[in-house]
């Protein structure tokens, strides 16, 4: 009994968006000229960004001064409908500025509001917070101790010591729904998450592990379930600070005794997929919180920016 689905749209962090060209990043002659007209993204220390009528409000890339700055890092470029490009690059600052107006920026944070950004825009953050977040870790040479300086327009970090030169990590983690082949679905939830917030399971995955033999060791160890048929559904960056979310389904048993992990899993249940597509009409983890709790229904499921809650909807919804 297996049962098979695939996501039914792509996930909000994964539509196209800038494009990446690896060839650039080392022309300084290039980057020098598209700088001129380039745009450009700040990205405060709680990862917000300023938009206007909800939409991505960039910035002037000169504003940072006529030349590239060296904590910049560079997006990629859009391509304009007449076949000229517009360089897109981000900094983080310590503050978002007022607007023109008056009064405080309007923001978006794109983990919990990148749902009302375009797709292109959420696209774009992703990568922005992504290489943003590297930098401010990777400051120092894991070889020597040493400091390290920008590279490759922010694409790299080289030591100023030895020139050893690194890149920007990304971890990969599996995120697994298991259903049972027919009407239910295995959720788990974590032991910071309020009672009746609920989500697939995931877990990072392991040095000289296969994806595969992740989603089961994962399984196995937060339910205590064992998991067969696994089928790759599809993936999306999730940035914060530094994962790609790979997504799969699965099938379990569901007489097979559920042990939820002490420390990782507070409780895990099957629920069926009516009670699933009741949650999900009913709205998300964010635009429910701080609301009356006589609203709030009894399983509250992720948002609408991680691939968590497509797969529910797209299990749900088959
Ligand atoms: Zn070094």
């Amino acid at each position: 009994m297996t049962e098979h689905f695939e996501l039914h749209e792509l996930p909000m962090l994964s539509h196209p968006t800038v494009v990446h060209d690896e060839l650039v990043r080392d022309d300084e002659a290039r980057l020098r000229a598209g700088w001129r007209n380039a745009a450009l993204v700040r990205v405060d220390p709680r990862g917000r960004v300023a938009t206007r009528d909800g939409a991505l409000l960039l910035a002037e890339a000169t504003e940072l001064g006529s030349e590239p700055v060296a904590e910049a890092v560079l997006l990629g470029h859009d391509r304009e409908t007449d076949g000229s490009e517009t360089d897109v690059w981000a900094v983080s600052v310590g503050w978002l500025p007022t607007p023109a107006g008056g009064g405080q920026p309007e923001t978006v944070e794109l983990r919990t509001g990148g749902a009302t950004l375009r797709p292109s825009e959420a696209g774009m953050l992703a990568t922005a917070a992504a290489l943003l977040s590297w930098h401010a870790t990777a400051r120092f040479c894991a070889l020597c101790g040493s400091p390290t300086a920008h590279a490759l327009a922010g694409w790299s970090r080289r030591c100023t010591q030895n020139g050893h030169e690194e890149y920007p990590r990304t971890d990969p983690a599996v995120i697994c729904l298991v259903h049972d082949g027919g009407d239910q679905v295995l959720l788990g939830r974590q032991p910071a998450w309020p009672p009746g917030r609920f989500s697939v399971l995931a877990g990072f995955v392991e040095a000289g592990e296969s994806l595969e033999a992740c989603v089961q060791r994962e399984i196995s160890e937060e339910v205590g379930v064992a998991v067969s048929n696994i089928r790759y559904l599809g993936s999306q960056p999730w940035p914060f600070p530094r994962s790609i979310m790979l997504g799969f389904h699965a099938t379990a048993d569901p007489a097979e005794q559920i042990v939820a992990r002490d420390g990782e899993i507070a409780e895990a249940h099957w629920f069926t997929r009516s009670q699933v597509r009741e949650s999900l009409s009913a709205g998300e983890w964010t635009s429910l919180e701080g609301s009356d709790t006589e609203q709030v229904p009894l399983l509250l499921l992720p948002g609408s920016v991680s691939i968590a809650r497509g797969m529910l909807e797209s299990w749900a919804n088959r």
